[in-house]
């Protein structure tokens, strides 16, 4: 008999899944079950707003009128040129809309499939052993995931306030203490915080302090999935203006609604400290390329080259932002007020989220409890649903309000 050696981390990570994607499972079962309209699953952040009516009529005329060998070929690691040129334009302008003269290259622009493997690349590139990523929660689980697989031990920031924005004395002594990565996430999945300049700035000046403290570089990974879903009046900031050593991790997946064609990229601004940008550059390549993740889906590069600058109708996430925020509220329930993304963040009238969650189940309604994302007693509803699926759960959560007692204007 042989023996099977494999690594028992990977291995767990396999049989644990993801909670997120166990509840969903759960959601295709009981849909087969009592039928679809049924079943009220805010589980998943799947965007219900169809892609841009362009990029379907790009990639049709790009299969139509393309050489077939060329456009399913084989191209630059780090992607095609012409697709990396359309990213730094769109990247230079959004600095210089933010009042930066930085100029992005196409050099400076990675193009990857999606946050996920942006932000997978961008670990791999900056840890060495023993190295700490700070995390402030509530955060993406996957994070974690990783960071860990990257070698890094992993330190969990609690938020200071219901609004879910970061402890700055915790930071300081997290960062002070020695952190090579923050991680930062604005919108933010799950809670829909977002942070503004000055919040950026307070990051940046701790950062800076602490990187003079223990005389090693500290990164800002700034993963940005959902930039251009905000609810608020001001764009999103263009964070390497406001601290140097940042990398850009963005994806198409929920801006463009292309989540399952795995496309987004990353910025390796110039302003990163001590002429190193090259350095980090030539790293995030030797990531890509011991990661498996090279040559990102060139169909979706060829669409990049015509619609870099196509951008969201946010307008169906903003109506169920409003309906879904203002309802629940009303029935008793205590919500984190969006500004951004398609979550809304609830506290659990009960400290253990996963029974609220498992109670919820009764009435159908899908939630996902908060733990994985670093920070208990809280469940995240995605919204980004049809309106009808919305209007249609409100009694289901009227049903689960009373079973808790809560008392609202209701
Ligand atoms: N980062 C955050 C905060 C996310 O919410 C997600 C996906 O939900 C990702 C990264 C991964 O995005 P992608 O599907 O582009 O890999």
């Amino acid at each position: 008999m042989c023996i099977l050696d494999l690594p028992q981390n990977t291995v767990a990570l396999g049989e644990s899944r993801s909670v997120i994607r166990d509840i969903f499972e759960y959601g295709n079962k009981r849909r087969a079950q009592i039928g679809a309209d049924k079943v009220f699953d805010f589980s998943l952040g799947n965007p219900s707003v169809p892609a841009p009516k362009k990029i379907n009529s790009t990639l049709s005329r790009l299969i139509a009128e393309s050489d077939s060998t060329v456009l399913h070929g084989y191209i630059s690691s780090a992607g095609l040129t012409d697709a990396r040129k359309a990213i730094a334009i769109e990247e230079t302008h959004r600095a210089k809309m933010n009042g930066s003269d930085l100029c992005v290259s196409y050099e400076d622009v990675y193009i990857t499939c999606g946050a996920a493997a942006s932000l997978a690349i961008s670990l791999s590139a900056l840890i060495c052993p023993g190295d700490r990523v700070a995390l402030l929660a509530p955060f993406f689980p996957e994070y974690r995931v990783f960071a860990e697989k990257a070698g890094a031990e992993v330190v969990v920031i609690p938020p200071s306030s219901k609004e879910m924005m970061p402890d700055f004395d915790a930071v300081e002594r997290v960062a002070s203490a020695g952190i090579k990565v923050l991680i930062i996430n604005s919108p933010n999945n799950p809670s829909g915080a977002v942070y503004d300049r000055p919040v950026l700035e307070r990051l940046a000046k701790i950062l800076r302090e602490a990187q003079k403290k223990t005389g090693k570089m500290i990164f800002l990974i700034s993963d940005e999935p959902y930039r251009e879903l905000l609810y608020i009046d001001t764009p999103a900031p263009f964070v390497p203006a406001i601290y140097e050593n940042t990398l850009i991790c963005y994806s198409y997946s929920k801006s463009l609604s292309l989540p399952g064609e795995r496309i987004g990229y990353i910025v390796v601004p110039s302003c990163i400290q001590n002429a190193e940008a090259k350095k980090v550059f030539a790293s995030i390549s030797g990531a890509g390329r011991a990661l498996g993740y090279v040559c990102a889906p060139s169909l979706f590069q060829r669409m990049i080259v015509e619609c870099s600058k196509e951008k969201p109708d946010i307008g169906a996430y903003v109506r169920n932002r409003n309906l879904i925020y203002h309802s629940l509220t009303d029935m008793g329930f205590d919500c984190t007020p969006p500004s951004g993304a398609f979550y809304l963040f609830i506290k659990s009238p009960i400290p253990d989220a996963c029974a609220f969650c498992e109670a919820a189940k009764a009435y159908e309604l899908l939630l996902v409890p908060s733990d994985s994302f670093g920070i208990g007693g809280y469940v995240r509803l995605a919204y980004c649903v049809s309106e009808p699926t919305l209007k249609n759960a409100l009694p289901a959560f009227r049903s689960l309000a009373k079973q808790y007692g809560l008392t609202g204007k209701e």
